[in-house]
């Protein structure tokens, strides 16, 4: 029998992360400062982030060191292990080698610490006493929580109000690492207020919430912001899970012909991608790149290539990228974190230059992955992630037809341990389509 889980040392871990940046064929262009849409300067950033993020938001250095601090945090659950789908391979009887790499074993369950702890080290180095953000689905929430509570700085999570009701045992694993959260919009801000009288029985939005936790940020001088994917230094972050799963398809003598991720705001694509799109663009390698997204929000593949605000209150830079409006009310499907109407300007420029695909599935095609991958590997995917496996059983199901032996990777960024209501529902015939 061939190999089923391919594991690294921890003196293996890597001890760099990987900046594209100076390697985009076509360079981003600058944010914009929303109160002029003149190129924003670093000095417009530092009431919402530490020096040091603001600085490798910016960087031209193509590796960055990890600092010791993170690294001996990332050891409690890194290297993530990459797994061969043998029993999926079978299910699908299909020639082609599937590869997945878990990013579930984090304590929160998602690949987000990966970036929220960093960002909480730096914050912390800096004196940061507080920092606020944003949650949807919760899992952002539970991993700035966990983080902060490493370095011992107070975090508050503006929770959308919606997921705030149906996801309550995420409230309470932020909670439990001793975050406070509420429900937004909340009555905790000028602009949460303003939200409630003119809607009050909204059910709330991403965009609503970066809206509050950026003026809380902005209003107390010991506070600061932090974003869980979108922005270029959560990239970066990210990236150890792409060169961790290099390493690991080393050790079996395999290059990835497809390389898959599930897009909301680009971070566990771009962490598991961008080492790959390095040697795309230097020409080794010529590896497909696809973006995964629910049909319901699709960012890549129907958005415009423009300027957009990240919120609803238009308080955040303009970035450009691949928009659906920033007053998009994305519908209320269970892949909570893929209902975002952005996405990462690195993700987003490197797909108008063509590096990279984007696809979309409905998400009742995309659960069906989902319980597929969970009866054959065992592990019960999170909704978002189900979109990275429906895309990976259609490429398996391609080199079936045709006979090609294709060598498929692609990133399981959760679990789903704290989704059962999303699958009780798919099971009972509750999910729509739209
Ligand atoms: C947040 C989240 C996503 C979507 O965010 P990206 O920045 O696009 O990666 C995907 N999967 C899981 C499990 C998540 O928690």
């Amino acid at each position: 029998m061939e190999q089923t889980k391919i594991l690294l040392d921890e003196n293996e871990m890597p001890k760099k992360w990987y900046n594209i940046l100076p390697d985009m064929p076509t360079p981003l262009a600058p944010p914009l400062n929303p109160a002029n849409n003149e190129p924003l300067a670093p000095e417009d950033l530092a009431p919402l982030f530490p020096m040091e993020l603001i600085k490798q938001e910016m960087s031209s250095e193509k590796y960055i060191d990890i600092p010791k601090e993170v690294l001996e945090i990332y050891k409690l659950w890194r290297p993530a292990p990459l797994f061969r789908a043998h029993r999926l391979e079978k299910m699908l009887d299909t020639p082609a080698k599937i590869y997945y790499k878990y990013e579930g074993v984090s304590p929160a369950g998602s690949h987000k610490p990966n970036t929220a702890v960093a960002q909480a080290y730096y914050n912390m180095k800096e004196g940061t006493e507080r920092i606020t953000t944003e949650t949807g689905a919760g899992q952002w929430g539970s991993a700035l929580s966990l983080s902060c509570n490493y370095f011992d700085i107070e975090c508050k999570v503006y929770m959308v109000r919606s997921s705030f009701e149906q996801k309550p045992y995420r409230k309470s694993l932020i909670n439990l690492w001793g975050a406070t959260v509420v429900p937004s919009p909340s009555p905790d801000t000028e602009f949460g207020r303003h939200i409630l009288e003119k809607y009050p029985d909204t059910a709330g939005s991403l965009g609503i919430a970066i809206g509050e936790a950026v003026e809380d940020a902005v209003k107390h001088d010991n506070t600061k912001y932090a974003l869980g994917s979108v922005l270029n230094h959560v990239m970066l972050h990210q990236t150890v899970i792409g060169i961790e799963a290099q390493k690991q398809l080393d050790k079996v003598e395999e290059y990835p012909d497809i390389v898959i991720g599930c897009c909301g705001g680009g971070s566990n694509l771009a962490g598991i991608s961008l080492p790959y799109m390095k040697d795309k663009i230097e020409g080794t390698h010529d590896p497909r790149i696809i973006a995964v997204e629910p049909s319901a929000c699709p960012t890549l593949c129907d958005g415009k290539f423009q300027y957009d605000y990240g919120d609803m209150a238009k308080l955040t830079p303009l970035l450009k990228m691949y928009s659906l409006g920033y007053d998009f009310m994305p519908p209320a499907i269970h892949a909570g974190g893929l209902r975002y109407h952005g996405c990462s300007p690195i993700i987003s420029q490197l797909t108008a230059d063509k590096l990279m695909e984007a696809t979309s599935y409905h998400q009742i095609e995309v659960f069906e992955a989902g319980v597929m991958f969970a009866r054959s590997e065992g592990i019960p995917p999170a909704p978002e992630s189900n979109h990275a496996i429906k895309c990976a059983i259609d490429e398996a199901l391609k080199c079936k037809q045709t006979g090609e032996e294709k060598t498929i990777l692609f990133c399981l960024s959760g679990h789903g341990h704290f989704d059962m209501y999303s699958y009780d529902k798919y099971f009972s015939g509750g999910l729509s389509n739209e």
